[in-house]
Parts: structure tokens; sequence; C-alpha cells
């Protein structure tokens, strides 16, 4: 404890003070130990850390260069110093005006699919690919991962293969995290309301494919992000609960399919003889369920939607959290 800050055993246990409450409350399972060289990180409060331009100053360390300066100007509050394979990153909380809005765009109610082979499909027809590079990352992935089964246990090639796949992972995750950004910011300045599927509605299921379970990792960050955005922009977010048939519906005629395989991309409505893509048409069925759903909890009248969809803000955040890495 003498080596290293007075803050990071005294944050360490503020912080399991709040990973309990978190337990009790039920929000969190029961705290478990850290393990050291997993998700290193401590946190410092700001008589503890300076910083100036693109320097930190840590205890211990001294000045640290920085990747780029802090974005944000106010009372700097704290800093976690985290460790993501082998970058470092100083996360500093500055208590800052509200961010400046871009100016919306208004442009009423959209319905977003989320999916494989595209990210996403609006009820507009736009669809949005999925970013490229990931494609590729995910066949180094697979041959990685075969390279490190074959390395022998606690060998020197053992640690360095298996350092290449973290950093790939941190890569990967980097590209989707980007893209869900871009896309939420997109949906949040351009449209009033967004009409979007329970998380759970995707039937997840334990999958093995890489693609889909890394996908599937992607729709609850989406979600966060999604729900944070809104409530700075003054979007709403409604959400069609699990049972809402969004692929099954026919979005012309109001028909309910049987059953619709994953595999099925195209279909026509045995009634009024439509031929829908699957993702769109879900995405247009999520835009008049969002209608819906938002016109009767505004008190208007609901056009009978069989799923009201609860239509909830997400709650405030004030914390603006600036990213840097280290040089
Ligand atoms: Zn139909």
């Amino acid at each position: 404890m003498l080596e290293v800050s007075k803050n990071a055993p005294q944050m360490a246990i503020i912080q399991l003070g709040q990973a309990f409450r978190n337990f009790f409350a039920g929000r969190a399972k029961y705290p478990t130990f850290r393990r050291k060289g997993v998700d290193d990180r401590f946190t410092l409060t700001n008589d503890q850390f300076q910083v100036a331009g693109r320097r930190i100053r840590i205890p211990n360390l001294g000045w640290v260069p920085m990747r780029e300066e802090l974005r944000f100007s106010g009372k700097i509050v704290s800093a976690t110093v985290s460790r993501q394979v082998d970058r470092w990153f100083a996360s500093i909380t500055v208590d800052t005006e509200d961010p400046p809005r871009h100016a919306a765009e208004h442009q009423g109610t959209v319905g977003v699919d989320l999916g494989v082979l595209n990210l996403a499909t609006l009820s507009t027809g736009e669809r949005v690919p999925g970013p490229k590079a990931l494609r590729r990352e995910l066949g180094r992935l697979r041959r990685l991962s075969r390279s490190l089964a074959r390395k022998r246990m606690g060998s020197k090639n053992r640690a360095k293969a298996k350092n290449k796949l973290a950093r790939l992972h941190a890569r990967i995750a980097n590209i989707r995290q980007d893209s869900l950004h871009q896309l939420t910011s997109d949906l949040t300045r351009r449209f009033d309301v967004i009409g979007i599927e329970d998380l759970n509605a995707r039937g997840m299921v334990r999958n093995h494919r890489l693609a889909r379970s890394i996908a599937d990792m992607g729709f609850r960050e989406f979600r966060r992000q999604l729900d944070y955005k809104a409530v700075r922009r003054g979007a709403l977010v409604a959400v069609a609960d699990r049972f809402f048939p969004s692929s099954k519906l026919c979005s012309v005629c109001g028909v309910v399919q049987e059953e619709m395989p994953l595999s099925v991309r195209l279909w026509t409505c045995p009634r009024c003889n439509t031929t829908h893509d699957r993702d769109l048409n879900a995405a247009i069925n999520l835009a008049q369920h969002a209608v819906s759903s938002t016109a009767a909890a505004c008190g208007g009248e609901g056009s009978g939607s069989r799923h009201p969809a609860a239509v909830k803000p997400a709650p405030l955040k004030q914390e603006v959290g600036a990213k840097a890495t280290f040089a």
C-alpha cells in the first residue's frame, strides 16, 4: 500500500461498497475478487493527478504523455487508469455543461431492425452495412484461436499467441463499438421516435457461430447507446416487447405468419400478395408499432396495438467521460 497512490486502496474500498450496494439492491451479482492482469485499473481523485495539454501527472509515475488532449472543459472530478491488453487508458470524469446538441432533424418515426447481414435496416429502406474491417478480422480471429490452441501450455509462444489474440479481440470490439456509435448518433440526430425490438426478442439462444455471437453482444450495447443519446437529444425510444411478431407480421395487411425461419430472406404474403424483404418488413413493423405505442402513451388514440410497448426515456446521465490513449 505504501508503494502506490493512497487512492488505489481507498477507491477500491469505495467501489467495493458500491458493488455491495448493487448486489443488495438486486442489480448485480455478488462481488468477486479482481485478478491481477485482468481488467487492471485504479481510480484517482482530482487531488492526486494533474492534466496539462497532452500530459497527465500520475503519482509515482510523473508526467505521462497522452495520445490526445482532454476535450471537455469544466471541473475535473476523477481519473481512472485502466489497461486494455497492452494499452493504457486514462478515463477522465469532467463535471461539464450539457454537451452541445447537434440540431435535430425531426424526420419523424423510424423502425430499426438489427441484423447480422446488415448492421441495421431502417424502415426508410436504408441499410447500414456492418463494418467491412470486421469480416476480415473475424477470419484472423479464427486463425489465431487455432494457433493458440496448438501451443504448449505454459510456453513462451503460448503467452505470445495469447497476447496477439487478446489484441485482436480488443480491436474487433473497438470496430464494432465505433460502428454502433455512428449508427446511434445518426438515428438520434435524425428521428424523433425510434422503434426497436426488445433485446431478448431475438431469441438470444446460445449460438456457437462466431459472427452471430459477436453481433448479439452488440444488441445490448446498441440499446445502451441509443437510450442515453435519445435523452440528450430529446428523442423517444419505443421498445416492442419480445412477443411482438416483427418479422412474422405483414406490414401491409397485418396478417401474421405462423413460421419464419431465420433463413427466409424474402417472403410473399398469402393474403395481400406483397413480397417482403424480411429485414425491411420487420423495420416497418417496428416503426408502425412505435407510432401506435407513443400515441397511446401520450393519451392520443392508439391504433389498437395488441402489444403496447413500454415507452420510457432512459435515466439521465450527466457524466461525460473522455478517454485518451497514452502514446
Ligand atoms: Zn399481407
